[in-house]
């Protein structure tokens, strides 16, 4: 089967990384076409998976986009659209990552009658989305998809809710492969030494920089909490968001936290940090569609603590593999990292509980074959009718 991959990012953000891991099964038989040039062209080289950036302009439309918007970014897609049909009639299925790329390929499958799957990363709700949008959305994939790959049930059932076909959709989580997660203590040490906190309690937040993932909620709690506790903030403004940071900088000016924070940007090497950590935190205040770094802390063996909502409440239980945290709730997560601060040896097995339970359910192997199962029924189902 050969895959166009359509995605509308040059940054690596968490569909991305998904996507990247996807597209190495099919390395030999796919193109990844992406709508913006970026970091994230790089990482698919580096990973031998066929790249092309169709050269487009900046689509203008947002997340909170209104109808006039939306129908004025059309005009901007149409040469987009244009360019990529004739590619696409070297493939058998079109695979749009986001949103954008399910406008594109909606449009372009609709033209060349190839079959077309939407990866929904998101979970479709006001918070994030304007109505426009969230119609957009469900009709295109209602009318136009074979296939909704829904990251989470809480993705699910919100574009149920919204409308969404329950008969196109099915969950899949991303996958991860558990061995990347393996790293020894004597590079957990040198991580610490070189992060200057080898003799701190360090606590981790992973995730890139903006309003809704609550880097600011985690440095309210860290003020509340015994000076020997430090954190480190590892992510950049993929979107934008510098605003934001320059903000985050000021709080923690404002609560003489210079000392015990640490912002380390955009980085590569998230298990070798997470391993050095004593514990992570995800605190996002809006309900997060999946959240691959709690997955991804539970790997590493670390205790995590999350904000209980969305697709983190199905990937932790609470007091067995890590411990949910009511969302925005500073007090609550500054007595949890303190109770774990002080009670070291009790974190240990939670963590390892969770790290077992993170390599059954969403090992990468098992998840890609649960994708291509699903697209070969697809493939049967194309050919037979
Ligand atoms: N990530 C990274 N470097 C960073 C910060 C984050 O590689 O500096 C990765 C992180 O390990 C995770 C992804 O970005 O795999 C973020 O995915 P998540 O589902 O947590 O959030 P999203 O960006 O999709 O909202």
């Amino acid at each position: 089967m050969k895959i166009l991959f359509l995605d509308q990012s040059g940054k690596p953000g968490g569909a991305e990384l998904c996507l990247l891991d996807i597209a190495k099964t099919y390395q030999n038989n796919c193109l990844v076409a992406l709508f913006s040039d970026g970091e994230f062209k790089q990482i698919l080289q580096d990973s031998n998976v066929p790249v092309q950036i169709i050269p487009s302009q900046l689509i203008k439309i947002s997340k909170k986009s209104n109808l006039f918007q939306g129908i004025n970014s059309f005009t901007q897609i149409i040469p987009l659209i244009t360019r990529i049909i004739p590619i696409a009639r070297k493939y058998d299925l079109i695979y749009a990552n986001t949103q954008k790329a399910l406008v594109v390929g909606g449009i372009v499958s609709l033209c060349t009658h190839i079959p077309l799957v939407y990866h929904l990363h998101d979970i479709l709700s006001y918070t994030h989305f304007s109505q426009t949008n969230i119609r957009l959305a469900v009709t295109l994939a209602n009318h136009f998809s074979s296939l909704v790959i829904a990251n989470s049930q809480a993705s699910k059932n919100a574009f149920i809710t919204s409308g969404g076909n329950t008969n196109l959709v099915k969950v899949v989580y991303n996958g991860f492969n558990p061995q990347k997660y393996q790293i020894g203590q004597s590079i957990a040490q040198k991580t610490r030494q070189e992060l200057e906190v080898t003799n701190k309690f360090v606590v981790g937040h992973f995730s890139r920089i903006a309003p809704w993932k609550g880097q600011h909620i985690l440095i309210s709690a860290l003020a509340k909490c015994p000076a020997q506790i430090t954190a480190i903030i590892v992510g950049d403004a993929l979107f934008g968001e510098r605003e934001y940071f320059q903000q985050l900088h000021q709080q923690v000016a404002e609560l003489g936290l210079e000392h015990r924070v640490k912002f380390l940007g955009f980085r590569h090497n998230i298990p070798q940090l997470m391993t050095a950590c004593n514990l992570i935190t995800h605190t996002s205040t809006s309900p997060e569609p999946f959240g691959r770094v709690i997955v991804e802390a539970m790997l590493c063996g670390k205790p995590v603590i999350a904000a209980k909502a969305g697709g983190a409440m199905e990937l932790v239980k609470h007091g067995k593999t890590g411990f949910l945290v009511t969302p925005e709730n500073t007090e609550e997560l500054a007595q949890i990292i303190t109770d774990c601060y002080h009670n070291p040896k009790n974190m240990i097995a939670i963590a390892n509980q969770a790290r077992t339970t993170a390599s059954q359910n969403f090992h990468l192997n098992q998840i890609n074959q649960q994708i291509s199962q699903l697209l070969c029924q697809l493939k049967l189902g194309n050919h037979e009718s």
